[in-house]
């Protein structure tokens, strides 16, 4: 049996879950909403995350844009994600939710502009 304690991400309640595994099932306990529940299976089986950061931004008013990606990729493809991230340079005009990197690492999810960016 396996037993972990986590604390939910999706919502700023931050409910404290105990999720056990016996035989191959899961359950969690301590979630307050079905969105905890799925979290925590989640977060033992296959954890993922939304990665925010900021891109080079060539002609606009600041030297980078925030970006963040529109959903959540696999925890270990983190690091690569950033470094993808990093060796790209978007062009002013940048709006908040334009795709600035389609299909990061071959996930299905774009990394989107968050602010809107006028040039210089
Ligand atoms: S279990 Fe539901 S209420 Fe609790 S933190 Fe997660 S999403 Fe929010």
């Amino acid at each position: 049996m396996m037993k972990r304690e986590l604390i939910c991400i999706v919502c700023p309640q931050g409910c404290h879950l105990t999720v056990t595994e016996e035989n191959g099932s899961y359950k969690v306990t301590g979630n307050t909403c079905k969105r905890g529940e799925v979290y925590g299976v989640k977060e033992v089986t296959a954890p993922r995350r939304v990665i925010t950061s900021t891109m080079k931004l060539q002609g606009g008013r600041l030297p980078r844009v925030p970006v963040k990606t529109n959903g959540d990729i696999p925890k270990e493809l983190i690091f690569q994600c950033m470094e993808e991230i990093d060796h790209v340079t978007v062009t002013a005009p940048v709006k908040a939710g334009q795709v600035v990197l389609p299909n990061v690492l071959g996930t299905g999810v774009d990394v989107v502009a968050t602010r809107t960016m006028g040039m210089v």
